[in-house]
C-alpha cells in the first residue's frame, strides 16, 4: 500500500491530513489521486458514501488550484445542502495550510446576496447544488468560463431529484476542455448518458460491487 506522499500529495495538504489522522489512503484514494494529479483525465467512480471519496477528488483538486487567480477553477455539483456543506468543511480542512484558498458553498435556502458578494470578492472552488447555481448563472453573477475541473458527486441522487436538465444547462457553460469526475453509488441509465455526452474516454473505477448497497446499511421496509 502506498502513502499519500507516494501518491503525489503535496506538503501543505499532507500536513493537514496528517493532523486529521489520515494514516494511509483508502482504496478509492489510491486509485483516483495519482490519476487526477497526473493529467486532466476523466474518471467514473462507483463508490458509496463512507469510502473516502471526498478526499479522493478533493486533494488533487485543491493541489491544482492556482491561488493567485481569483476565479472559479473547480466546480463540484452535489444533490443536497447537507452534502454541499460537508464537502466544503472537508475541503477547508484539507486546504488549511494553503493560504488564501477560497471555497464557496452555493445552495438554495440561504442568502443569495451573500453568495453573490463572495463570488465578487473571488473564489477558487464552488461547491453547489444545481438549482441555486443555475439561478446565479441566470443572474450572470458566476463565471464558469475558466473552470478546469468538474466533479459530479452522488450523481445518481442528483438525477433522482430531477436535476438532469439543470446539470445539462450547467455543463453547457463550462469549457469543453475541463476534466470531469463522476461519483455515483449506482449506475442507472441516466448516468451512462451523461458520461457518454460529457466525458472523454473515462477511466472507470469500481470500489465494492456495482449497483449494490453499502454492507453497513440495513434496509427495512413495512407493507402498508
Ligand atoms: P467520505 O466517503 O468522503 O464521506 O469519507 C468518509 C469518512 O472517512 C470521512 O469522515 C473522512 O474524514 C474519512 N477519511 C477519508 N479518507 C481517510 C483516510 N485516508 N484515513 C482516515 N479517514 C479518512
Amino acid at each position: 500500500m502506498k502513502t499519500f506522499e507516494e501518491l503525489g500529495v503535496a506538503a501543505p495538504i499532507l500536513r493537514a491530513i496528517q493532523e486529521m489522522d489520515y494514516e494511509a489512503p483508502m482504496p478509492v484514494q489510491e486509485e483516483v489521486i495519482p490519476f487526477l494529479l497526473g493529467e486532466d483525465n476523466d474518471v467514473i467512480a462507483l463508490a458509496q458514501t463512507g469510502t473516502g471519496k471526498t478526499a479522493a477528488f478533493g486533494l488533487p483538486l485543491l493541489q491544482k488550484i492556482e491561488v493567485n487567480q481569483y476565479h472559479p477553477q473547480a466546480l463540484i455539483l452535489c444533490p443536497t445542502r447537507e452534502l454541499c456543506l460537508q464537502i466544503v468543511d472537508d475541503l477547508n480542512d484539507y486546504s488549511k495550510y494553503i493560504e488564501n484558498l477560497k471555497v464557496l458553498p452555493v445552495y438554495g435556502g440561504s442568502s443569495i446576496e451573500s453568495q453573490i458578494k463572495m463570488l465578487k470578492r473571488g473564489v477558487h472552488v464552488v461547491v453547489a447544488t444545481p438549482g441555486r447555481l443555475l439561478d446565479l448563472m441566470n443572474r450572470k453573477t458566476v463565471d464558469l468560463s475558466r473552470v478546469r475541473s468538474v466533479i459530479l458527486d452522488e450523481a445518481d441522487e442528483m438525477l433522482n431529484m430531477g436535476f438532469t436538465e439543470s446539470i445539462n444547462a450547467i455543463l453547457a457553460e463550462v469549457p469543453a476542455s475541463r476534466n470531469m469526475l463522476l461519483f455515483s453509488a449506482t449506475m442507472p441509465q441516466g448516468i451512462a448518458s451523461i458520461t457518454k455526452k460529457y466525458m472523454n474516454n473515462p477511466k472507470e473505477i469500481v470500489i465494492g460491487n456495482k449497483n449494490e448497497g453499502n454492507k453497513n446499511i440495513k434496509h427495512v421496509y413495512y407493507m402498508v
